[in-house]
């Protein structure tokens, strides 16, 4: 199991996140669903991230929980920009190089590709997870961007139900929810008793309507 997105961030020290905010990003290959060549199915970007010192290429694999998929079909997990989403990341800057590739690595986090694989003594010696500001500043722009497309693209309807529980797309349709719910009381109990109900309600979105026909 790789990292999670959220380990990446806390872990990077505020500092490097400062140093971000001096930076641009501009994006050179939008999302896409990719499979690798040991059969695995990643969503890919990358970016391009312009500092002051310099411009640095960065790329992100969202890893499937259901790794290699086949298909996809159903029940197939696909996965995405997200927190909780399991990430590899690697950028062609000295820092990423000489401070976190190794460590990245170890959690299957990223791959050696630009040092020379040797711990690094002196830059992490506690070999600590955490990502340089290319990779910082990807990540967050992944998830927004991502947030974006999933609310006008509907893709989520691709996606497994599970994953969504905590994405901003399920508080939108919660909104929705509360809505219909109004003008019935009684169902807005029900529903908000049982957690369980809105996944079910997520993957059959007929549902609310049926509460308005029944009326
Ligand atoms: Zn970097």
């Amino acid at each position: 199991m790789a990292l999670k997105q959220k380990t990446l961030v806390t872990n990077t020290p505020q500092i490097v996140k400062n140093r971000a905010k001096l930076c641009h990003i501009k994006t050179i290959q939008v999302g896409k669903y990719k499979k690798l060549k040991n059969g695995e199915l990643v969503y890919e970007i990358e970016y391009s991230v312009q500092c002051l010192d310099g411009t640095r290429h960065v790329t992100l694999r969202y890893l499937s929980p259901s790794k290699f998929g086949r298909s996809f079909g159903k029940g197939i997990v696909l996965s995405y920009p997200d927190d909780n989403s399991e990430v590899w990341v690697s950028c062609d800057c000295p820092y990423h190089k000489f401070h976190v590739e190794f460590a990245l690595t170890k959690h299957k986090s990223s791959s050696i590709i630009f040092s020379n694989g040797k711990r690094p003594k002196v830059k992490n010696p506690r070999e600590i997870p955490f990502t340089c500001k290319h990779i910082y500043l990807a990540l967050e722009t992944a998830k927004k961007d991502y947030a974006r497309l999933n609310k006008t693209k509907k893709v989520q309807q691709k996606l497994n139900v599970q994953n969504l529980v905590n994405t901003d797309k399920n508080k939108v349709f919660d909104k929705n929810k509360s809505l219909f719910s109004k003008e019935k009381p009684e169902k807005k109990t029900m529903f908000s008793k049982k957690p369980k109900q809105k996944n079910t309600m997520f993957g059959k979105k007929p549902e609310p309507k049926k509460t308005l026909f029944n009326k």
